[in-house]
């Protein structure tokens, strides 16, 4: 951590204690103890909710005690300057316990709703690549993410398939009937030997593995069925949002500038 990342968690720190304590003086003031404990309560929960806006990163345990310690300080004065100024009622001493339950609550709570790490490198995830074939999230570092081919790099490597290859309905439905004559354009294994499907727009055609090798996207023209699975959609919308006859050269540029 920089040293100004400390420095700001310093001031963090202070500001917390001293808003702390005038609001739990001024609440205690009313000499009413239940309003005294949700104070406490209160001012932990929102100093800790400020601090996740203003520090998103922060996901290990000790920042986290930046704020849950500075709203905890700022309780325990204000109790005390209370108490040694007029004295309170044994009760008001509880708000100590539940400021430090209602941090350590809100710090418990919290890494569940954003665990989400790359599935290879364990770092936290800002930018979230689903990979359509094995579900798996990554962070997109190009040794586990292989951007031009819309799959983690272990799918890439085990040729992972992302649709049913046996499913006849499944692609009859997406890419029609299967074509009885010619070959696979991409690896020339003939219509004969394997089921072979043609592109919906143009006349190119491909084996079903070739056509999930390619992400069931036309190599020539970029056409896609609809229904694909949702991941995959998602990752390769971009490219077809571009007028065709560009969307080509764009995909293979940047195919080979990512390599
Ligand atoms: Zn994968
Ligand atoms: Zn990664
Ligand atoms: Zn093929
Ligand atoms: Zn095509």
């Amino acid at each position: 951590m920089s040293r100004q990342h400390m420095g700001l968690r310093i001031f963090y720190f202070s500001i917390v204690t001293v808003v702390g304590v005038v609001i739990q003086l001024l609440v205690s003031s009313t000499g009413s103890v239940a309003a005294s404990l949700i104070s406490a309560s209160v001012v932990s929960m929102i100093v800790q909710g400020l601090w996740r806006l203003s520090d998103p990163d922060s996901q290990s345990f000790t920042h986290q005690l930046v704020p849950a310690g500075g709203a905890l300080a700022g309780i325990v004065i204000a109790t005390l300057v209370r108490f040694l100024q007029y004295g309170i009622h044994p009760l008001n001493w509880a708000a100590i316990p539940v400021a430090l339950f209602t941090s350590a609550a809100a710090i418990w709570l919290r890494p569940k709703a954003h665990s989400e790490v790359c599935f290879q490198h364990r770092v936290r995830l800002t930018t979230v690549f689903e990979c359509p074939r094995c579900r798996q999230k990554f962070c997109g570092k190009s040794d586990c993410w292989n951007s031009r081919g819309v799959r983690c790099q272990r799918c890439q490597q085990n040729e992972v398939p992302v649709f049913d290859l046996r499913n006849d309905h499944w692609w009859t439905k997406r890419f029609g009937k299967r074509v009885t004559s010619g070959s696979c354009m991409k690896c020339l294994s003939t219509a004969a030997n394997t089921q072979v499907h043609e592109c919906g727009q143009c006349h190119w055609q491909m084996c079903r593995r070739c056509w999930d090798l390619d992400n069931g996207q036309c190599r020539k023209c970029g056409w896609m069925p609809e229904g694909l699975p949702e991941p995959l959609r998602v990752l390769i919308a971009p490219t077809r949002a571009v007028p065709r006859r560009s969307s080509r050269t764009v995909v293979a540029g940047q195919g080979r500038q990512q390599r």
